[in-house]
């Protein structure tokens, strides 16, 4: 069997699509969704992702506001920036990029935004909701995961998913997606007794570790959807370094049903995914309609 390879970067941009479509929709009523980005220090790959995060709101007609802070910055005045964006009425999202300087302590950060405004799904309240079956604002990448295995296999009621990695990010928050989906869930981790033989039996698995190429072929049941959200560097041809999953892509796609690649699959989804939900909240502090399928 070869795999259908999940094209995230394609299903990105058609999300992106709709996105600007009901942005457009939601400007008519009077209302320009707005994203707030908040970046302490001059961490390279969290300036990237920050810039790349401003360009793609733009780009699908909210405004973006970003807030850069120097790396000595006490974490009283990025509590006071945060209490300032959470009474500003242009901002629907507040994202505060992490990791944040060792000197400020992340979930006291996290814990101050408002949780209407909590785009990235990381307050304790939007977890506590999610994991009671209520509406939240659901953390991006498994946001998108979600997406895509839903896109691919249509109800995913029944079905059993092994989800490896228990990180709050990923792990936690996509077998709570997995669950309110009806599919019968296993979170398996460092800890776990014979990795292979619990993800043998997965009709989806979702690779959240941050170990390259650790899933071989033979631990894949024929047939099954591969979501794999690892991103890991690995040596390339002549010295260089190239991106690969946390799944051994040839081996896995020989035997999976359908898979999504690294790079070009999970990853591209997650910045659409953070557009999808500031245009969910600015939908529900403005008591409008909220498009079908942007959210869990
Ligand atoms: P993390 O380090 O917080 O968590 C890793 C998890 O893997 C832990 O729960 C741990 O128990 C588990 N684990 C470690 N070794 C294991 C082993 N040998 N067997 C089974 N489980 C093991 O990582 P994270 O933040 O959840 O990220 C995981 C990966 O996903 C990383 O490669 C990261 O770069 C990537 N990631 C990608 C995106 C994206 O947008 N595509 C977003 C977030 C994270």
């Amino acid at each position: 069997m070869t795999a259908t390879i999940i094209d995230g970067k394609a299903f990105a941009a058609r999300l992106r699509g709709r996105i600007a479509e009901e942005v457009a929709r939601v400007k008519a009523a009077g209302v320009t969704p707005g994203l707030a980005v908040v970046l302490v220090g001059d961490d390279p790959a969290s300036a990237v992702y920050v810039r790349n995060k401003g360009r793609q709101t733009a780009e699908v007609g909210m405004e973006s506001f970003e807030h850069r802070l120097p790396d000595d910055t006490a974490e009283a005045d990025l509590l006071e920036l945060i209490a300032r964006l959470n009474t500003d009425p242009k901002v629907h999202g507040i994202l505060c990029q992490l990791p944040l300087p060792a000197h400020i302590q992340t979930d006291r950060v996290l814990a101050a935004i408002d949780v209407a405004k909590d785009v990235d799904g990381f307050h304790v309240s939007n977890v506590g909701l999610l994991s009671t079956g209520q509406k939240a604002l659901v953390p991006c990448t498994p946001l998108g995961c979600l997406m895509m295995l839903r896109a691919q296999l249509g109800s995913l009621a029944g079905l059993e998913a092994v989800v490896i990695g228990r990180s709050n990010i990923v792990g936690k928050p996509m077998a709570q997606l997995l669950l309110g989906d009806s599919a019968t869930v296993t979170v398996a981790h460092s800890r776990t007794r014979d990795l292979g033989e619990v993800v043998r039996r997965a009709d989806i698995v979702v690779a959240a570790v941050g170990r390259p190429r650790m899933v071989p072929g033979d631990w894949i049941k024929p047939g099954a959807t591969v979501i794999d959200v690892g991103i890991n560097r690995a040596a390339g041809e002549a010295g260089a370094t190239r991106l690969v999953g946390d799944c051994d892509f040839e081996s896995c796609a020989a035997v999976a049903g359908a898979i999504t690649p690294v790079p070009g699959g999970v990853g591209p989804m997650t910045i659409a995914c953070l557009l999808a939900n500031t245009l969910t909240a600015c939908c529900r502090a403005h008591g409008l309609a909220e498009p079908d399928g942007l959210a869990a």
